[in-house]
C-alpha cells in the first residue's frame, strides 16, 4: 500500500504530530496526488476538537487539497500524471441515487464519504490531505486551472465552492445586496465571488480592523458589528446574507437586516445549535436556509470561473511543523485570510 508522511492528531486536546499512514492501492480507477498544498479550513479544527461529536482518533484531516498526479489506475480517463488536480470534502459516493445523478454528490442519500474521518470501501477511516500523498476516485479529483497560482489554490477546494455554491444558488449579481457575515476563511472567498458576480457587498465583520482588507477584496459597504447602532441603521437593507461565523451569533439579529424576499444562508457549522425566531422570519417574507459544500460539477465549474476572473484566495503560507500554532491563530480569527500548508516541508 502507498505511504505518506502525514500529522496526525491523536486526541481532541494534544497537537498534531508527524507520523505516517497507508493509502489503498490505486485501484483501476484511482488517482494517486503527490500533494503540493493543503488549506488549513475551521472545520478540521471542529472536527478534532471532538465540537461536532466524538472523532475517530487517530486523524488526519485537511480537504483543500492541490497536487499533482502521480500515477493513474488503468480505466482512468479524466486525469493524466504530472496534471495539476484538487481534491476536496467529498472522496466517494453512490453515484446511482437521485441526488448522485443531478451532481449533488453532497447529499448523497446512502451518504457521501468524506475525505477524512468518513468509513473507507475497504472499512477504514478516511484520512485527509495533512499528509504527503492520497489516493482517491478520479469522479472526486478536479482539475486546477492554470490561471490559478497553485499555492493559492487550495482554498478553493472548500472554501470557495462552500461560499461559490449559496451565491449562484440565490442569485448574487447586478443589482442584488449581499452581505457576508464574518471575513475569515469563507468570508473573504465570499467577498471575492460575490463581487466577481457583479453584486453590490457589503462585510459585517465583529471590529473595524478589516475594513481596508474588506475594500481591497471587493466590499463596497464595511459596518462593524459591536457597533450596536449597525443593526438599526440596516434594517431592512439585504437580498442576500452568507454567514460564515464559526461561532454561535444572535440570528435574528442579522435576519432583520434582509429586505423582501431576502434569504439568510448559513454556511458556518458552529458546535452549538442557533434558534431563529418565527416573527422575525415573518415581515419582508424573510427565508433562512443552509448550504453545505457543493457538487463535483459546481465544484469544477467554481474552479474555472475563478481562473476566468481572477478571484485568488489570499494566503499566508506556513511550514508543516507549524500547523498547530497555525490552528491557535485561527481560533483567534488572526488569519489573513488562509493558512496553506507547504507540503513540501513535510521532511520527517
Ligand atoms: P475562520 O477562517 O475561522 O473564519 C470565521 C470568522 O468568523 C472569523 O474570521 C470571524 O470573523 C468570525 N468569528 C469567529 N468567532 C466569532 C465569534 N465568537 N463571534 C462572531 N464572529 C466570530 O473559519 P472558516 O474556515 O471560514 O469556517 C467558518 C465556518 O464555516 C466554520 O464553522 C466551518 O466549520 C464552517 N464550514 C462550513 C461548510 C459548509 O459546507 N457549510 C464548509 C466549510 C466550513 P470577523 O473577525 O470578521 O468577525
Ligand atoms: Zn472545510
Ligand atoms: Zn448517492
Amino acid at each position: 500500500m502507498p505511504s505518506a508522511r502525514a500529522y496526525t492528531a491523536t486526541s481532541a486536546t494534544a497537537p498534531l504530530t508527524p507520523g505516517t499512514l497507508h493509502r489503498r492501492e490505486v485501484g483501476p480507477r484511482d488517482v494517486l496526488v503527490d500533494i503540493a498544498w493543503v488549506g488549513i479550513c475551521h472545520s478540521d479544527i471542529h472536527t478534532v476538537r471532538g465540537e461536532w461529536g466524538t472523532a475517530p482518533y487517530p486523524l488526519t484531516v485537511g480537504h483543500e487539497i492541490v497536487g499533482v498526479v502521480a500515477e493513474v489506475g488503468a480505466e482512468v480517463t479524466r486525469h493524466h500524471v504530472g496534471d495539476r488536480v484538487g481534491v476536496g470534502c467529498l472522496v466517494d459516493s453512490c453515484r446511482n441515487c437521485d441526488h448522485c445523478r443531478a451532481d449533488q454528490e453532497q447529499f448523497c442519500r446512502k451518504g457521501a464519504m468524506e475525505t477524512y474521518g468518513s468509513k473507507d470501501r475497504n472499512g477504514s477511516i478516511t484520512q485527509g490531505g495533512y499528509a504527503t500523498r492520497i489516493v482517491v476516485d478520479e469522479h472526486f479529483v478536479l482539475r486546477v486551472p492554470n490561471g490559478i497560482p497553485f499555492e493559492t489554490a487550495a482554498p478553493l477546494l472548500c472554501a470557495g465552492i462552500t461560499t461559490y455554491s449559496p451565491l449562484r444558488r440565490w442569485n448574487a449579481g447586478p443589482g442584488r445586496r449581499v452581505a457576508v457575515v464574518g471575513l475569515g476563511g469563507l468570508g473573504h472567498l465570499a467577498v471575492k465571488l460575490a463581487h466577481a458576480m457583479g453584486a453590490e457587498v457589503t462585510v459585517l465583520s465583529r471590529t473595524a480592523g478589516k475594513r481596508d482588507d474588506a475594500g481591497r477584496l471587493g466590499a463596497r459597504h464595511f459596518h462593524a458589528t459591536s457597533d450596536p447602532e449597525t443593526f438599526d441603521r440596516l434594517e431592512s437593507t439585504f437580498d442576500l446574507i452568507i454567514n460564515t461565523v464559526s461561532a454561535e451569533i444572535d440570528l435574528n439579529a442579522y435576519l432583520s437586516l434582509l429586505d423582501l424576499d431576502g434569504t439568510l444562508v448559513n454556511v458556518g457549522a458552529p458546535p452549538h445549535d442557533l434558534t431563529v425566531s418565527l416573527f422575525t422570519l415573518l415581515p419582508n417574507r424573510r427565508s433562512f436556509a443552509g448550504s453545505l459544500i457543493g457538487g463535483l460539477r459546481e465544484t469544477q465549474e467554481m474552479l474555472d470561473f475563478c481562473a476566468a476572473h481572477r478571484v485568488i484566495p489570499e494566503v499566508e503560507i506556513i511550514a508543516a511543523d507549524q500547523i498547530n500554532d497555525a490552528w491557535a491563530r485561527v481560533l483567534d480569527s488572526d488569519v489573513r485570510y488562509r493558512f496553506v500548508i507547504d507540503i513540501s516541508t513535510m521532511t520527517h
